[in-house]
């Protein structure tokens, strides 16, 4: 095995084949580009290098530079994950001479599986079956025009070079033909810079469904059954899901054998995918499955697989590339139980699923367990950038059964808290929540069929969420009250006790908020061992703390609540079990007060009378200097200068009552 391997990627992926390296004790080496110095990858491995630029193209597909750091740093290996590097085969071929194994299948093997019109004649050539259609050498467009009409429509043009669904037009009847081709051409040769196009028989109902494969440099394969990768939108893969529902076991034997089939005719090595298109409109059949594409990688949604078979894919594709035979026979293998993966996008799906950037100001994934995994290459505090994938986490649920592990999918996307940028969350929850989904109603038309049941509408905060949002800012309050006295001299002093102070005091204060373009003024009641909180004509009494994880765990009106609030500027957003709502705060004095006392403003701590001014705007002030006394509770107080600095503003004059969280001074520092 290796002592050393670097891995040629970010994100979920590069971290995903550093969780099983170290659990190896294989040393791994990160590069990574200028916008992720502080990377999850970077964090995780045991060295790391810059490589360039945030582009990728500067970055992440400096086949070169990443040699060169894999020589400096004595890596023996470097697995590339996958999307970048992991399906070029100069790449494979460059580590090939520069003496560094690639994590993946030789080079001729990547090639033979480049093209789409090659590997089905060679997927014929070996006898699987493959869509029926026409995949020879001549383009010319009457002889292809001719062709769709004996293949019959509708008609599926494919650029050759393709990938993503790029260059792909569906054609239904002939007079459309020759139009739509000349669009496919164009975007064959704009997207892979190759124009040439073959035709295949569109199926109007099928499913997705792909054979995860694995051969090692003895002449060993064998397959690890099935993905249903059915569920997308625009030819992109949403959920995953092995094995597939209803699949019979002999259609599962015949897909296996072709699968492996055609590895072999590849003299495939390392880990693969076949994937196939089921035509479904009779159900699944054994004769009605046809070879699409082969995958020269790992896929995105091999965890499923793993947690249906036990098996550790990237500990495979290490032992295999480190020269071993796999670790288990066909025989060794068998399903257990079934496992969905849904993928977490920041894309709004609100807005015709538009990617989304920004910082995630509140990551908190379901925590992780036997049933419950979280794939991620971010955490709380990073950032979204343009200029890459922008997956955030693959969930990843597994279960005894189908109805369990659907079950346990919604739970765990409902226990997600993420705010910050728009992601599909909502959306994945009500995929899953479908009674034709639960039903097996599945075929890659599923999310176009059922898109006004799936796009929900933003949630609109209910009362309860109002009041919410005004706990936390009472208890964000109080916690920054209670770190500033512990600065202070006097730390027992009843200005610094806020909680004691409340105890007698009927003050109130007001937040107002604005939800669903309207306004909603909140009133808060101080009372003996809470708050009531008046919303909407709804009263509440409130208790309340903060947990872990800055967690609000709140009780309202004698029923237990735990929220997750986060503030951004005025935009508040409240995260409960399943539900994620966002208004905006339009007016809180004290909040602001708060904030600004570090910047020299002198606050009212609790409410009272001004008694006496003791200074003057423009006067010089030292640190500790009395500024103001205040009346409350019988008693006087006086309040000092924070630094030395020059008094800017006098709020308040004698005999006037302030509340709670007023500012009555500004000091401007020396220093700024
Ligand atoms: P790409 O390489 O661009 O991703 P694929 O050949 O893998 O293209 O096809 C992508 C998706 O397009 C498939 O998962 C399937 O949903 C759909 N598709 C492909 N071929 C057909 C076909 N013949 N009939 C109907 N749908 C198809």
């Amino acid at each position: 095995m290796f002592d050393k391997i670097l891995i040629a990627n970010r994100g979920e992926i590069a971290c995903r084949v550093m969780e099983t390296a170290k659990k190896m004790g294989v040393k791994t080496v990160a590069v990574y580009s200028e916008a992720d110095s502080s990377a999850r990858h970077v964090e995780m491995a045991d060295e790391a290098v810059c490589i360039g630029p945030a582009e990728v193209s500067q970055s992440y597909l400096q086949a070169d530079k990443i040699l060169e750091v894999a020589n400096e740093t004595g890596a023996q290996a470097i697995h590339p994950g996958y999307g970048f590097l992991s399906e070029n085969a100069d790449f494979a071929e460059k580590c090939e001479a520069a003496g560094v194994v690639f994590i993946g299948p030789p080079a001729s093997a990547i090639r033979a599986m480049g093209l789409k019109d090659a590997a089905k004649a060679m997927m014929v050539e070996a006898g699987v079956p493959v869509v029926p259609g026409y995949h020879e050498e001549s383009q010319d467009p009457d002889l292809l025009a001719a062709e769709a009409e004996k293949i019959g429509f509708p008609v599926l043009i494919k650029a050759v070079a393709g990938g993503g669904g790029k260059g792909m037009r569906q054609v239904h009847s002939a007079d459309e033909f020759l139009s739509a081709l000349a669009s496919a051409i164009r975007e064959g040769e704009s997207a892979f810079g190759d124009g040439r196009v073959l035709i295949e028989k569109y199926l109007t109902k099928p499913r997705h469904i792909e054979i995860q494969v694995f051969a090692d440099s003895h002449g060993n394969a064998v397959h690890l059954f099935e993905r249903d990768c059915s569920l997308q939108r625009r030819h992109q893969k949403v959920i995953e899901e092995a094995p597939a529902p209803d699949m019979p076991p002999a259609m599962r034997a015949a897909m296996g054998n072709a699968a492996v089939a055609a590895a072999k005719a590849i003299n495939y090595v390392g880990a693969g995918t076949i994937e196939f298109i089921a035509d479904v409109s009779d159900g699944l059949k054994e004769d009605a499955f046809y070879f699409m594409e082969m995958n020269t990688r790992l896929q995105v949604e091999h965890p499923v697989t793993e947690m249906i078979t036990g098996q550790d894919l990237v500990r495979w594709q290490l032992e295999v590339a480190a020269g071993g035979v796999l670790p288990c026979t066909q025989e060794e293998l068998s399903i257990s139980g079934h496992a969905f993966e849904v993928r977490l996008y920041a894309e709004d799906p609100a807005n015709d699923f538009l990617p989304a950037t920004g910082k995630l100001l509140c990551l908190q994934p379901p925590e992780a367990n036997d049933k419950v995994r979280v794939d991620t290459g971010v955490r709380e505090g990073d950032s979204v950038t343009p200029f890459y994938d922008p997956m955030i986490a693959k969930l990843i649920v597994w279960d005894e059964d189908r109805d369990s592990a659907l079950r346990g999918l919604r739970a765990a996307i409902a226990d997600y808290r993420l705010a910050g940028v728009a992601t599909n969350l909502e959306f994945l929850h009500q995929i899953a929540s479908h009674a034709a989904f639960a039903e097996k109603d599945l075929d890659t038309g599923f999310i176009d069929r059922f898109k006004s049941d799936l796009v929900p509408e933003a949630a609109v905060a209910d009362n309860r969420e109002l009041a919410l949002a005004a706990l936390y800012l009472l208890l964000d309050r109080e916690r920054k009250f209670a770190a500033e006295a512990a600065l202070t001299a006097d730390p027992l002093s009843p200005w610094n006790d806020m909680r004691g102070w409340r105890l007698n005091d009927a003050g109130h204060d007001d937040f107002l908020f604005k939800s669903n373009d309207q306004e909603v003024p909140v009133e808060i009641l101080f009372n003996s061992d809470g708050y009531q909180i008046a919303v909407n004509g709804e009263t509440f009494e409130v208790k309340g703390e903060f947990g872990a994880n800055s967690e609000i765990i709140a009780t309202l009106n004698h029923r237990q609540v735990s929220a997750t609030v986060v503030k951004d500027a005025s935009e508040m957003t409240v995260l409960t079990t399943g539900r994620r709502v966002s208004f905006s705060l339009l007016s809180d004095d004290f909040e602001g007060a708060a904030e600004d006392s570090g910047s020299g403003a002198i606050v009212a701590p609790m409410p009272g009378k001004v008694i006496q001014v003791l200074t003057e705007a423009g006067a010089d002030v030292e640190r500790g200097d009395p500024l103001i006394v205040l009346e409350a509770m019988k008693m006087e107080h006086t309040l000092t200068a924070m630094a030395a600095g020059t008094v800017t503003d006098i709020y308040h004059e004698v005999g006037d009552q302030v509340e709670d969280g007023n500012i009555l001074v500004r000091v401007e520092s020396e220093d700024g």
